[in-house]
């Protein structure tokens, strides 16, 4: 039995917690792969250096070092410490080359940005050693996780992952070793590609897949996946069970307890999470497969994306002009952009997308030829609010309900997306608006 055990940023994010993981880690039963974030607010600190570079570099270094050599001199002792230092120098080297790299190079934000996930992985693995669990401390690029894609926003390539790591870290498992691994990033040309903010949880599914791992256990700071942002609704509460395809739908619209990406690599191999609370291991957490339990509510989780825009295309009769629809939609996909919903008429096209991405979507629509586009509006500052429940699509009068609750918080629905999904409705708002919305949903129809 192997389980894949990935801990998130506050799960390693000081001398206690990293003690707290490594017992968990000790008292989990069968063969263990480990992967960690970086420490809490780490990567933060690092995307500041690279967006405002400050003048002294060594003081980056020297603070760096000690924010993770003051946790480290509160586990270990004299002995330890001294064989901590060895490793945690070599990769400090490291460190200080990335950061003096050359800054104009495409990957140097996805080179810098990765750097916190060596030294957690460090001192965790350390941390084992000193309480007798044998450990080794390996990178992306010691483990063999491989990376295709664009700059900060890499995706991994499985076949060769898999291959990798059937050679450099299945023979560890075989001698009791427990490998903690980097999470964030993969290597493409020999050079870190990061999975986007996040993408810990993504390097841990990648890694349960390249191992056909028999458990994929994502450790974070919650109970659980919750019937909604926890930091929205204080009254949100944990979900037993939930499918594959909800608890996608959800990352994908925003529910930050997992990276977008996470599910697919465990479900094609039909491989089941956990989401669990480091701080509390008796939790049982969520569990995410492949078989549904319904719930009594109408939904069963909502969750929300912000910083969206709606643009809006109108040429005359563009419904009866396909090739114009694909022109748009290939000059859009030109810069890499994610459109997050699409609804057409007789003569528009309204994308979703971010509203960092409408000046480059605007720039590449204005190359199409000159008599193709009328007009293009744009609304910038909307949310989407993804709905999941049982049988959404198949209840008569559910989308009535939902919508009745939205007019009872005042709010104005921009665009409606149902029946793309099957276990999930979507639609925009006001970003303003978004917390009643979700309030009020919660209130309304959420019951376990
Ligand atoms: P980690 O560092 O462990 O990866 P994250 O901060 O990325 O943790 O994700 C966990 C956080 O996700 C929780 O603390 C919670 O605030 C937030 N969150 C948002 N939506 C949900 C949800 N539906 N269920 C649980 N947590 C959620
Ligand atoms: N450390 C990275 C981040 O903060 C990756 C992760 O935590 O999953 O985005
Ligand atoms: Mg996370």
């Amino acid at each position: 039995m192997i389980t894949v055990m990935k801990f998130g940023g506050t799960s390693v994010g000081s001398a206690e917690a990293i003690e707290r993981v490594a017992n968990i880690i000790i008292n989990t039963k069968g063969d263990k792969v480990v992967v960690a974030s970086a420490m809490s607010g780490i990567t933060n600190f690092l995307v500041g250096i690279v967006d405002n570079p400050p003048s002294d570099m060594e003081a980056v270094v020297e603070q760096f070092a000690n924010k993770h050599l003051m946790a480290a001199e509160q586990m270990f002792d004299e002995k330890t410490m001294a064989e901590f230092r060895k490793d945690f120098d070599e990769r400090l080297k490291g460190f200080r080359k990335a950061i003096l790299s050359d800054p104009s190079d495409a990957y140097y934000k996805d080179l810098v940005t990765s750097q916190g996930e060596r030294f957690s992985t460090l001192m965790l693995s350390h941390y084992l050693r000193k309480l007798g669990q044998d450990s080794v401390a390996l990178t992306a690029e010691t483990a063999g996780i491989a990376a295709v894609g664009l700059p900060l926003s890499g995706s991994a390539d499985l076949l060769e992952t898999a291959s990798g790591m059937t050679m450099k870290v299945r023979p560890l498992l075989s001698q009791g070793i427990v490998p903690v691994i980097t999470g964030f990033y993969g290597i493409k040309d020999g050079s870190p590609l990061t999975f986007g903010r996040g993408g810990s949880d993504y390097s841990a599914a990648v890694v349960a897949n390249a191992l056909d791992a028999d458990m994929l256990e994502i450790w974070t700071d919650v109970d659980g996946f919750m019937t909604s942002d926890p930091r929205i609704i204080k009254d949100a509460i944990k979900i037993d069970e939930m499918t594959f395809g909800e608890a996608a739908e959800l990352a994908y619209f925003g529910a930050k307890v997992l990276h977008p990406r996470t599910i697919e690599p465990v479900r094609i191999k039909h491989i089941p999470l956990k989401v669990r609370n480091s701080f509390k291991p008796e939790e049982p957490g969520t569990l995410i497969h492949n078989l549904r339990k319904k719930g009594k509510g109408l939904l069963k989780s909502v969750a929300t994306k912000n910083d969206l825009a709606i643009i809006t295309v109108s040429s005359a009769e563009i419904a009866y002009r396909p090739e114009l629809v694909a022109s748009i939609i290939a000059k859009i996909a030109e810069n890499n952009i994610i459109i997050y919903s699409i609804s057409t008429s007789l003569s528009t096209i309204a994308m979703l997308i971010s509203n960092s991405d409408v000046a480059p979507v605007i720039r590449k629509l204005n190359e199409l030829s000159s008599g193709d586009i009328e007009r293009i509006d744009v609304k910038n500052n909307v949310s989407l609010v993804c709905c999941v429940g049982d049988d959404l699509l198949s209840k008569c009068g559910v989308t009535g309900d939902i919508f009745t609750a939205v007019k009872e918080a005042g709010v104005n629905v921009e665009m409606i997306s149902e029946g793309a999904s099957e276990v999930s409705l979507n639609f925009v708002v006001p970003m303003g608006m978004v917390m009643d919305v979700v309030a009020i949903l919660h209130s309304k129809y959420i019951g376990e």
